[in-house]
């Protein structure tokens, strides 16, 4: 059986004193069991902290982004080997807000893919269609594009052992969620496509992510192909994670 991941994906908010807090509350909760593995990706400067306050704790955490280069001339980058000093065991790429805010392409992001994999941090590679996409009938092309991208320049099985997030951008972050019939479909897609080239895809645990919270958690990871959950919003909120860790961890 897959182990669910429930995965709080902080953006860019927090402060240390606020993520104290907050990181006080999960590790009290004592979330992770053998059902649920919890995860946070927190901006970079506070990697230090993650790696103080939850060694040891069953909490994993991650950053949520890095370069595709090893290192050098590039300024304000942060490669796969630093984030691996600071004890990252996954890290997001191809998330839609750096798709679409800055111009990050499906070439680029199975760089990181690849740079991820190189020093052993396990990617959770984001997909996901627009609005647009979805009312013009092409999620299964879209979806495809991102996935064929990094499994041509990686391999089928690096994507098969990665984990991946389906994050529709019409639900990040807008209160709209997919219904649960919706991310099955996708999600099964997602498997089918990596499974027709590597046959390690039924481990592959695929995440559903936009406006996840405590009162659509149960329905979305009562899908047989949700394995868990990237959550933006609702993980800055610590009872509201907690409950949806708690939906996910039964
Ligand atoms: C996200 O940022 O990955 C996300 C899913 O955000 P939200 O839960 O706020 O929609």
């Amino acid at each position: 059986m897959r182990k669910r991941l429930l995965a709080g994906n902080w953006k860019m908010n927090g402060s240390l004193a606020g993520n104290a807090e907050l990181l006080g509350v999960l590790k009290a909760a004592k979330l992770a069991n053998n059902r649920v593995e919890v995860a946070v990706f927190a901006p970079f400067p506070y990697l230090n902290q993650m790696q103080a306050e939850l060694g040891g704790s069953g909490l994993a955490w991650g950053a949520q982004n890095v370069s595709e280069h090893p290192g050098g001339a590039f300024t304000g980058e942060v490669s796969a080997g630093m984030l691996g000093d600071f004890g990252c065991v996954y890290t997001i790429i191809g998330h839609s807000e750096r798709r679409a805010l800055y111009g990050e392409r499906d070439e680029q992001i199975a760089a990181k893919f690849a740079a991820l994999r190189e020093v052993g941090i396990t990617p959770v590679l984001c997909v996901g269609e627009t609005l647009a996409e979805r009312e013009a009938g092409i999620t299964q092309q879209v979806v495809a594009r991102q996935l064929s991208s990094v499994m041509d320049r990686v391999s089928p099985a690096a994507v098969a052992q990665s984990v991946i997030a389906y994050e529709p951008v019409w639900a990040i972050g807008t209160g709209r969620t997919a219904s649960p019939d919706m991310a099955q479909g996708v999600h099964a897609y997602i498997r089918s496509l990596v499974g027709a080239r590597d046959k390690g895809a039924g481990e592959m645990r695929i995440l559903y992510g936009g406006s996840m919270k405590a009162g659509n958690a149960a329905e979305l990871l009562d899908q047989p192909d949700v394995d868990g959950g990237l959550v933006g919003g609702a993980s800055l909120i610590a009872e509201e994670f907690l409950a949806i860790c708690r939906v996910a961890a039964v």
